[in-house]
């Protein structure tokens, strides 16, 4: 029987807003196709093996843990930069997806560095957050798709950096171009909680498709 491997990065330290859902909604349609699941916690001063995994989930989090995070990130830097150009499938949430671009500058102002894999970097707004229902369509899936976002960062896509769906309600990335999330490769990265497998649980058998089809 297949194992479907799933990494949870910094699953200790990043689970917000009922994002572990997510994780739930993954083990349970792979279940429902008959594999067993392991899943496995990846996190501070450790190394990221590319091999390792079928699919990866980063989570969001609040200032105080992305700091922590933000200070060690670089030790998953490689093997999750090799993941993601051999196309292995990674959901980002929020705060993941946010440390998956340069930078991102918390509500204090203090400036904390991303892997840099994604082209987008992410400012802060000043006593304000972003927050309610959402819904976007996706080119790629051909669908809409709800969530709820709550969130300080203003994310800017870089040039030529795919968005994951077009804002219909709600403020997305920064609440001015309608751009919500990124999309490169199998990637994907959005500031839907909700959490967004479970209120778009079509998304979590799309995503084990695209890891069984990469193997
Ligand atoms: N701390 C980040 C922000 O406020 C991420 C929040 C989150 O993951 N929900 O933008």
């Amino acid at each position: 029987m297949k194992t479907f491997k799933i990494c949870h990065l910094y699953g200790n330290l990043l689970n917000t807003y009922g994002d572990n859902g997510n994780l739930l909604m993954l083990q349970y349609h792979a279940k429902q196709r008959g594999m067993d699941v392991l899943t496995e916690v990846v996190t501070i001063d450790d190394t990221f093996d590319p091999e390792a995994y079928d699919l990866v989930f980063f989570g969001g989090g609040q200032d105080y843990e992305q700091k922590v995070i933000a200070k060690q990130l670089q030790s998953i830097r490689p093997g999750l930069q090799e993941f993601i150009e051999k196309d292995g499938v990674v959901l980002a949430i929020c705060g993941g997806y946010q440390l998956l671009g340069h930078y991102y500058v918390n509500a204090k102002g203090e400036k904390l560095p991303g892997l840099g894999i994604l082209n987008h970097y992410t400012e802060r707004q000043i006593n304000n957050r972003f927050t309610g229902d959402t819904k976007i369509y996706s080119e790629y899936f051909k669908r809409e798709l709800i969530g709820f976002e709550n969130h300080n960062g203003v994310t800017h896509l870089g040039e030529n950096q795919k968005s994951f769906g077009k804002v219909i309600q709600g403020y997305g990335n920064n609440g001015k171009d309608q751009t919500e999330g990124t999309h490169y490769r199998n990637t994907f990265g959005s500031y839907f909680h909700g959490p967004l497998l479970v209120k778009n649980d079509w998304l979590a058998d799309e995503l084990i498709d695209l890891a069984l089809s990469n193997k």
